[in-house]
């Protein structure tokens, strides 16, 4: 009996993955997505069709699960009962979804339902051109250093996206040698199955996982978390310590050092846990927007790899362009909003990051000087976040550094209207 469901479940996730590449290009437009989630199948608290059914609903175009060391893919009981699934979870799963998407069994005496599979979350709920399920997982490893008052532990989680089988966690012999290992298991696999894969490394500030001179040593790809929902995780140690930003622009200033380095690009995500309930839910605090012709994996990554999308927790906007001549940055504006942009960036000779223009137009132009390394823009509005990560916190949004583009050593492609490709995604 259930050889045959799996059976058709596996013909019909041939089926999805066809219809998911189907969808004709167009005109590049804004995808809204979290890669950073996370459901039953591993520390998450929240079935993963609820959780999946939640992004969608909330107008997410794309959704990452990614799990701690496990995709979505085998046969998974869980034990209702458990903390984490409790007889009210599964009654709500039912009238949510209907009696017969909930699979249920008696094992020795406790009950039991079966985990939605990834095949069965994408026949669910993707559909062509309107919500995308990429498969994905976070590598989860550590990096164990002894200290002299005994172990300190160095978290290093990697997400990777649109994985084909699950990457197994690994080890390394510093917190910056696992972390780029892993992103090298992760290319490996890229090539292997060849097909588009991107890694991001998560929370790095996170227990003192990495350090900013670690991240400037990412190679491999160039993505890391510039802010992560989790109130456990903060964009700041504490107090007065660099921020995760600084840490972004201290990393990205030593990657212009010689041999110059493609620049790193940042990531906001949930990292959600929990999606509803109590104390607190977990989804909808920070995202990524991603300008491509189509919803596809892979039209997604390589806009990415561009620079072509920003990280927001609330901002939309409507244009990012970088030309010969300026960095331009069109916010929506939304009534009772106001916003600011700043432009930070990096000039020759300096080896300091500053605020190069700050103003509340719109949309917001820095003309480049002729001394600029590179710029990013941040937009800071007066509207508080509706569920913050952090006390105060309103929304923002942060685009990606660019190199000014008559300085670009790359010289494969030239800057026009459009975002210049600035460095190369193959280190
Ligand atoms: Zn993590
Ligand atoms: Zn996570």
């Amino acid at each position: 009996m259930k050889r045959t469901v799996l059976i058709a479940v596996t013909s019909a996730a041939l089926a999805v993955a066809a219809r998911q590449d189907e969808v004709a290009p167009t005109e590049p437009q804004w995808w809204k997505g979290n890669t950073h989630t996370h459901t039953l199948w591993s520390d998450g608290l929240s079935a993963p069709e609820l959780v999946v059914d939640w992004y969608r609903a909330h107008d997410y175009d794309f959704l990452v699960l990614s799990d701690h060391n496990h995709m979505q893919t085998e046969e998974r009981w869980f034990t209702v009962g458990d903390d984490r699934l409790q007889p009210e979870h599964v009654d709500e799963l039912k009238s949510n979804f209907g009696d017969r998407a909930v699979e249920l069994r008696d094992w020795n005496g406790h009950p039991q339902m079966r985990l939605q599979t990834l095949t069965e979350l994408q026949l669910r709920f993707a559909r062509p051109g309107e919500f995308l399920l990429i498969p994905g997982e976070e590598i989860t490893c550590n990096y164990r250093r002894k200290t002299e008052s005994g172990f300190h532990d160095h978290p290093i989680h990697v997400n990777a996206i649109n994985l084909a089988t699950t990457i197994p966690p690994r080890g390394g012999d510093s917190p910056a040698d696992l972390m780029n290992a892993i992103v090298r298991d992760v290319n490996e696999h890229a090539s292997t199955h060849q097909r588009s894969v991107l890694s991001h490394v998560n929370h790095p500030i996170e227990n003192a996982a990495l350090s900013a001179q670690d991240i400037a040593s990412l190679t491999g790809d160039r993505f890391f978390e510039i802010h992560n929902g989790l109130r456990s995780c903060p964009s700041q140690a504490e107090g007065d310590d660099p921020s995760i930003e600084d840490w972004w622009d201290e990393a990205n200033t030593i990657r212009c050092e010689e041999p110059a380095r493609p620049l790193l690009y940042g990531i906001a995500s949930d990292d959600a846990h929990r999606i509803d309930g109590e104390p607190e839910v977990q989804a909808g605090r920070a995202w990524i927007v991603v300008r491509s012709p189509s919803l596809d994996a892979a039209s997604l990554i390589e806009a990415m790899r561009k620079g072509d999308y920003y990280a927001s927790t609330g901002v939309d906007l409507e244009d990012i362009q970088v030309t010969r001549e300026a960095y331009t940055v069109d916010v929506q504006e939304r009534e009772g909003v106001k916003h600011r942009v700043k432009f930070f960036g990096l000039r020759q000779g300096e080896t300091e990051v500053q605020i190069l223009m700050e103003g509340a137009r719109d949309p917001a132009v820095y003309t480049w000087r002729g001394d600029e390394v590179w710029v990013r823009a941040k937009v800071i509005t007066d509207r508080p976040h509706l569920n913050p990560q952090h006390a105060d916190e309103v929304e923002r949004a942060w685009t990606q550094p660019f190199r000014r583009p008559a300085a670009s050593t790359d010289g494969s492609e030239e800057p026009g209207s459009a975002m210049p490709v600035e460095g190369s995604d193959g280190d």
